[in-house]
Order: C-alpha cells, then structure tokens, then sequence
C-alpha cells in the first residue's frame, strides 16, 4: 500500500519499508558499510549523473538511514527528508542551506540554548545575520522586522524549556507574503502531536535524539521539507541559478539543484552540500535505534502525556512552586494556541519556579531519587535540570531574561514511570529541601 492511504500508528511501524527489497528481514536491517559497490563502470555513470539514484557512500546516503528518513517524512507528510548526526547538525545546516552567502534568519528570543548561543558565537563569522524579533506575539507587527536580505522565520513550535507555542499559521503566512520559508524546530512536540507542514511550514527539523527516538541512547537529527515552497522566485539563486557540476546530466552539462531535484531541493542540497562536506553522517546503528524507538512514538507520548498533567496537577498545589510554565498549566498565556496547534497534548516538558535560594535548589537535585539529573528531554526516563545554570547557562544574565529563563527555573523532561513514584520523588526532595535552612 502507498504510504498515503496508511493510518500515523501504521506508518511509523512499516512506512518506507518493504521487507522483499532486503532479504525479507522483518526489523529494518543495519547497513555498516561504508560505501557501496558500483557494480559496473556504466552503473557508475549512471549513479554520479544521477540518471539513477543508489547508495554510494554513507556520508551521504544509507539504506538504514534512507528507511529513518522516508519514515520520518510520511509521519509528517514531507516531500523530502535527510537525517543527520545532531540536532544541531539539522539546525546549522538548515539555516546555511537557506541563509548562506549573506543571508538573514529572523528569530524568536523561545529557543534551545545551543541554538541560542550557536546563533551568537558561530553564524556571524560564516556570514550568516540573526535577528531576534520581540513580534512573536503579534505576528501582524513582524514583518517590521524582516529585511532585505531575510531568507526564513525560524521558531520552536513548543521552546525549550517553557513551552511556549509558535502561532504557526500566522508565521507561515508573514513568511510567505515576503516569499521566504518558514523553518520549525518541531522537537518537543514530534510529528505524533504536531505536523507543521499542515500549517504551512516549508522546513521541518528535529533532534531526534530527543522524543522521537525517545531511549536517551542515541543522537540524531532530520530535515524534512513540504515539497511546496518556490525555490525558484529569486531569493534563493542556490537552488535555481547555481549550476553544479556535480548534478551533470550524461552528456555533462551541469544543473540546478531544483532541475535535478523539483520536489525536494532543499534536502537535496544539504545532502549534497552540507552532509557531503560538513560531513556530520548519522551512523546506521543510530538510525536503526531511532528507528525501533518511532515505532512506539504515539503509546510513549500519549503516556507522558497524562503523566505531565498529573505532575503538573501536584505542583499546582505545592506551596514551594513560585509558577508553571506549560500551555496546560492554569492561566498559561499559550493554552489557546495549544489547544489549536497540539490538541493531543502539548508534550511532557516544562518548566517550574522553585520557590527558595540557589542552595535549596541545589539541595533538591541533589536529593532528587528517579529523576535522572542530566540535559536530555523526551527520555522514557524522567528528568530534571536546573536549565538557568546548565541548558542555558551559555546565555548571560540579560540574555536569559529575553528568553524569559527566570534564575529559579526547574524544567522537568516527564517519562514512562508510574507517576505516583514521580510525585513521591519531587514530594521527598521539595521536603529536604525546605528542612535544609
Ligand atoms: C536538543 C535540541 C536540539 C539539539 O539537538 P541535539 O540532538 O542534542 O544536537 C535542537 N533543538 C531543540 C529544541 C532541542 O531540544
């Protein structure tokens, strides 16, 4: 059957994958090599011409990898997809693709603190402008801030770590009124509670090393892309004016990336480009433990689901949480963008305000049992970090309070556990906590 006539909970166990095409192995086989027979001196043409697509080398391409990639893009209803090594590897090398060369990405301050500091540290040596715009919130005002040289509005769709939600559908038409893409780090909410690309979304990224993957064992990262964008409208002479030399037809004349690729130059290009020469491959070992972990993506996230609300319940009435910061939370400012965007849920991280000193704090974590202490999120474990001080702590004071990251901020990752165990782990630490001054 075509992956479109399948349901989300068949495809995430059998899309991309016909048993036949590799010796009928049931569980997607594990292809460690690292490069691929040629076959024949004409077969090789073929390939390098790109008159026939294979495998050549697995930098750029692999039949494990390829099953994780196509799987992913029918989760999401992509036209394209490339996995990579990181998250962060899917974040650069998204926004090189499209920004290089001079380009501008306009930005939310709601951001993971790598990114964050990435945007800081390494964009503006390879040329690349960032701009954070305060309009978030009211997208009617943000084309203020997009400039000439603008190539794509980059958001989270739920940040990192409070969970604020991206008005996807009022960005994407901002986006597209200006003929750029809008570029979503779909992370936290994975494509079981969030497609973008049904909101106009031409860029999709993920950690998937994070809820998709969901075992903590393994780090990766994907782009996909919607098939819908217009590469061709002149912003963007990379995919539509640059002749390539290695996208030659047979007779040797080079091409475009949107001639040899109209359906998916974007991925296309970073495969190319980016994962050819940056070269951040993901191992076929990785995307074969994503792979196992997507085929339960939606009985894990349903689970952290009712186990964040029944968190979230106790901590609304504890006496030691200053406030709450997830769109289920009373009195969240995000709950109707929530309820519109991710009705399912809105995932299972979030974020608290300890009421106490850094040293009650300190004596919290310390005293914390089954959370897991450490800067993973969407684990089937539960964890817990003090983001101010270590996801984020690359940002300056001022530059933590643009993002709204408060010094006492706990975010809590809520995994598979049984939650009355959790609930009696936070209840035991916020108790020697207090008896601690
Ligand atoms: C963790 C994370 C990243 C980076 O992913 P890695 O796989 O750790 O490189 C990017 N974006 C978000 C929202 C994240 O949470």
């Amino acid at each position: 059957m075509a992956n479109e006539e399948l349901k989300f909970d068949t495809l995430k166990i059998r899309g991309a994958y016909n048993s036949a095409e590799h010796n009928y192995a049931a569980s997607v086989p594990i292809y460690e090599t690292a490069a691929f027979d040629l076959g024949s001196a004409e077969r090789a043409g073929n390939l390098f011409s790109f008159s026939e697509l294979g495998f050549i080398y697995s930098r750029v391409g692999n039949p494990t990898t390829n099953v994780l990639e196509q799987r992913v893009a029918a989760l999401d209803g992509a036209a394209g997809a490339v996995a990579v090594g990181s998250g962060m590897a899917a974040v650069t090398y998204a926004l090189f693709n499209v920004a290089e060369n001079g380009g501008r990405i306009l930005t939310t301050p709601y951001l993971y603190g790598g990114t964050i500091d990435s945007f800081k540290k390494i964009y503006p040596k390879f040329g690349v402008g960032i701009d954070k715009s305060e309009n978030f919130h009211n997208p009617e005002e943000l084309p203020k801030d997009i400039k000439p040289d603008t190539k794509a509005i980059f958001v989270e769709s739920i940040s990192n770590p409070n969970a604020v939600v991206a008005d996807l559908e009022a960005l994407a038409k901002v986006a597209h009124d200006h003929d750029i893409p809008l570029i979503v780090d779909n992370t936290f909410a994975t494509p079981y509670l969030l497609n973008p690309i049904k909101y106009g979304a031409d860029i999709v990224i993920y950690s998937a090393t994070k809820a998709l993957g969901g075992h903590g064992n393994s780090i990766a990262g994907l782009i996909l892309e919607s098939g819908k964008f217009n590469w061709g409208n002149g912003k963007f002479p990379q995919f539509s004016e640059e002749l390539d030399y290695t996208l030659r037809d047979s007779e040797g004349k080079s091409r475009t990336f949107l001639e040899v690729f109209p359906e998916a130059p974007f991925t296309w290009r970073v495969r190319k480009n980016y994962l050819a020469y940056f070269g951040a491959a993901l191992s076929p070992f990785n995307a074969y433990l994503t792979l196992i972990g997507i085929e339960t993506l939606s009985e894990r996230i349903q689970k952290q689901v009712e186990n964040t609300k029944k968190i979230i319940d106790y901590l609304e009435d504890n006496d030691k949480v200053e406030w709450i910061k997830h769109p289920f939370a009373k009195d969240n400012p995000y709950k109707e963008l929530a309820e519109k965007y991710v009705p399912k849920g809105a995932g299972s991280i979030f974020s608290f305000g300890f009421k106490g000193t850094d040293e009650q704090i300190n004596k919290f974590l310390n005293t914390i049992k089954l959370f897991n202490y450490h800067t993973n999120v969407g684990d089937v474990r539960s964890l817990i970090i003090n983001s101010p001080k270590t996801t984020h702590g690359e940002l300056t004071r001022e530059e933590q309070e643009f993002s709204d990251i408060a010094p006492n901020t706990v975010r809590i990752s809520v995994g598979l556990e049984d939650p009355q165990d959790l609930i009696a782990d936070l209840d035991q630490a916020f108790e020697a906590a207090s008896k601690n001054n």
